[in-house]
């Protein structure tokens, strides 16, 4: 089982260094997660570091396909006030 970075991800850097296994490698247009590599972090943490550690709400998804840190999860925003206030903006 492994975890997938997606599109969103803006290469920060701060995933790669933290993974056990050593599964995360920089790529273009993204850093890019190798599926061989990837144990999910079973057997030598809690959660994955790199869910754990990456600042951008849904860049990271599960061998499901689901966002490990979903809309809300990092900025306390609730996606229905996200999508209003980004409405507003938009407006202006
Ligand atoms: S879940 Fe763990 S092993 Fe897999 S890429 Fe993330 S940090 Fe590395
Ligand atoms: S921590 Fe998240 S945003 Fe940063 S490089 Fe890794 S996946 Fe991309």
């Amino acid at each position: 089982m492994s975890l997938s970075i997606i599109e969103s991800c803006v290469n920060c850097f701060a995933c790669e260094p933290v993974c056990p296994s050593e599964a995360i490698y920089e790529a273009k247009p993204h850093f890019l997660i190798n599926s061989k590599k990837c144990t999910e972090c079973e057997g030598d943490f809690a959660d994955p570091q790199c869910a754990t550690i990456c600042p951008i709400e849904g860049a990271i998804l599960n061998a499901l396909g689901e966002a490990i840190n979903p809309p809300g999860s990092l900025t306390g925003i609730p996606p229905e006030k996200m999508a209003e206030a980004m409405a507003e903006l938009q407006a202006h």
